[in-house]
């Protein structure tokens, strides 16, 4: 649940292709906004006209965030996204609800209808370097720089935090969220609460290993088939551990698969192969 690195990459490419060069009409907050701006999550209340008459450069991918350039350098934020991003043809594809919309002059749209909750900031380049989230995003596992040897200095600088802690650190490595970490850690067999300083040397080098084999494959898959892209259209990537695996049997051994709250979210894992 959420958009994360493979969600994310497709979204963005997708927004080159459609709205970069497009100039906006009008930001459009739908009522249930106002819980966004509560959060401190929105702040398109207060500075929406700083982005009204400007147009997209373009839309980059940075972890789990896309960054929206304009051309008089603002910047809109959009992270974290638990929801939907729709792109619109025109006012008859519109949803009913939405938390925000952004209408461009050739009459076409962008949605984003939230389920939980996700960031939609406007910044200016020195507000974005101090953003406590934005501002400080690493490495993702699809990067060429996401080495054997940086993901070591990771555990180094890590020890104390356990495995799911240390997956989800965006300034270390950028992009995973919940729905791939629970996968990585079935698939290299550890307990989303071992101490990143326990893992044994094989264990270190299969879980570097994990990390890039999900994330690539997810990225070629489009995103999880629980997730929709700009078009409304599902990924492919089936995820192995989610809600229905909850009471089902693990596929390498029948131990019953459960379902854990650790670190604010839900993790699923067999008890007898991710034992910590
Ligand atoms: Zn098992």
């Amino acid at each position: 649940m959420g958009l994360e690195l493979p969600e994310i990459l497709n979204i963005s490419k997708q927004l080159n292709s459609t709205v970069k060069g497009k100039t906006i009409n009008d930001v459009a907050l739908g009522s249930r906004c106002a819980s966004l701006v509560k959060l401190g999550m929105c702040n398109l209340d207060k500075r929406k006209d700083e982005i009204i008459n400007g147009t997209i450069n373009s839309a980059q991918a940075k972890g789990k965030w896309i960054f929206l350039e304009f051309n008089n350098d603002r910047l809109l934020l959009l992270g974290e996204l638990i929801g939907k991003l729709l792109y619109h043809r025109n006012d008859s594809e519109l949803p009913k609800n939405y938390h925000v919309l952004f209408e461009f002059d050739d009459n076409t749209s962008l949605s984003f209808q939230s389920s939980l909750y996700g960031f939609l900031e406007i910044v200016d380049p020195e507000q974005l370097k101090m953003h406590k989230y934005a501002g400080n995003i690493g490495i993702s596992p699809h990067d060429k720089n996401f080495t054997w040897l940086y993901f070591k200095d990771v555990l180094s600088r890590n020890g104390n935090q356990p495995v799911k802690a240390l997956l989800g650190l965006q300034s270390d490595i950028s992009g995973l969220g919940n729905v791939y970490i629970n996968d990585i850690l079935y698939e290299v067999k550890l307990h989303p609460k071992k101490k990143a300083a326990e893992l044994k040397k094989s264990e270190q080098n299969k879980l570097y290993k994990t990390i890039v084999e999900i994330s690539m494959s997810a990225i070629e898959l489009k995103g999880s088939t629980q997730e929709v892209d700009l078009f409304g259209k599902p990924g492919k990537y089936i995820r192995i551990m989610d809600k229905e695996s909850t009471n089902k049997e693990c596929k390498r051994c029948g131990t019953r698969i459960i379902k854990m709250n650790i670190l604010g979210s839900s993790s699923y894992f067999c008890p007898n192969c991710q034992k910590i």
